[in-house]
């Protein structure tokens, strides 16, 4: 079943008619080489929290490549809570994903915190992450306008989705549509979970907004426990990917190694996903449907 335009929803969201579902504009198709994310394929991004060393990505970018991953994800400039924490490689970094780039055919997805990186990152980045922390980092949001290559636009820990979509629409006004968005958890009165995953964020985005859908179950879960699962609940509400943290030794990790998987865990979790691949693939068509505006249930 299509989910039903809630009325409320679209005087939210119209506003953003950059970035807003409409009759002329459905769906939009973020292409990366080959690749299409936001189409028929569930496109699952995974690799390293954080770019450490030659060893630890090439091994990682084998390994998420071998059991079906299409993009290395791996920060270079790391948003760290502390100040004394590791803060990434920097261009070293860079250097580091493009040769893993050219030894798996992977796609690069890489952090960007500042206006002032735009132009290097982009380099050697296929698609340019921006944090949660920097989701209404205007000065950046407009520089990455004029890129040249598509973003990932995750969710601000504490931001509505009427100010997610309208940090997407200061890009897109900017220049640039080719926009994914990421749902990575939110703060909320939980303690169990790092952050709380709005699952619902999902279908009510792919309800009022054209862009790509992706879900970062590694931030919101903050624990490798429930990683899958909630990866799987991805799948069936309609996401267009996944982004997820690999290592091959999370305990040693130098940032994020609790919600890391090994290369095990990815395996069995990516073979685990395939039977509710199947079954949104089935649903593709008809939760794609365009939505009844008001319609009642
Ligand atoms: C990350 O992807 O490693 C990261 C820092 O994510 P977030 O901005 O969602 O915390
Ligand atoms: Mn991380």
């Amino acid at each position: 079943m299509a989910t039903r335009m809630n009325p409320k929803w679209n005087g939210q969201f119209s506003c953003f008619d950059l970035v807003a579902k409409s009759t002329q504009r459905p769906r939009t198709i973020v292409r990366v080489g080959d690749l299409e994310i936001g189409a028929a394929d569930f496109v699952v991004m995974a690799g390293p929290c954080a770019v450490e060393s030659e060893l630890q990505l090439m091994q990682t970018a084998e390994a998420v490549a071998s059991a079906g991953a299409r993009v290395l994800r791996g920060g270079a400039y790391k948003p760290r809570s502390s100040p004394y924490a590791f803060q990434g490689l920097g261009v070293d970094g860079l250097k580091l994903l493009r040769k893993a780039r050219e030894c798996t055919g992977l796609a690069i997805v890489t952090e960007v915190m500042s206006e002032e990186d735009v132009d290097l990152i982009a380099e050697y980045a296929d698609i340019m992450q921006v944090g949660t922390r920097s989701m209404e980092n205007y000065a950046l949001l407009e520089a990455l306008g004029g890129c040249g290559r598509p973003v990932l636009l995750k969710r601000g820990m504490t931001a509505t989705l009427e100010e997610f979509l309208r940090s997407a629409q200061v890009i897109a006004a900017a220049g640039n549509s080719q926009i994914i968005l990421c749902e990575r958890g939110i703060r909320t009165f939980e303690t169990a979970t790092r952050n709380t995953l709005d699952i619902a964020a999902v279908p009510v985005l792919n309800a009022v907004s054209h862009l790509p859908v992706i879900v970062d179950p590694s931030h919101a879960a903050g624990v490798r426990s429930l990683v899958p699962v909630l990866s799987r609940a991805a799948a069936v509400v309609g996401a267009d990917g996944l982004l997820v943290e690999v290592h091959p030794s999370p305990e040693q990790a130098l940032s994020d190694g609790n919600q890391s998987l090994n290369f095990r865990e990815f395996r069995s979790m990516m073979s685990d996903l395939q039977p509710y691949l199947e079954l949104q693939r089935a649903s593709h068509q008809r939760s794609r449907q365009l939505l009844v505006v008001g319609g009642a249930d």
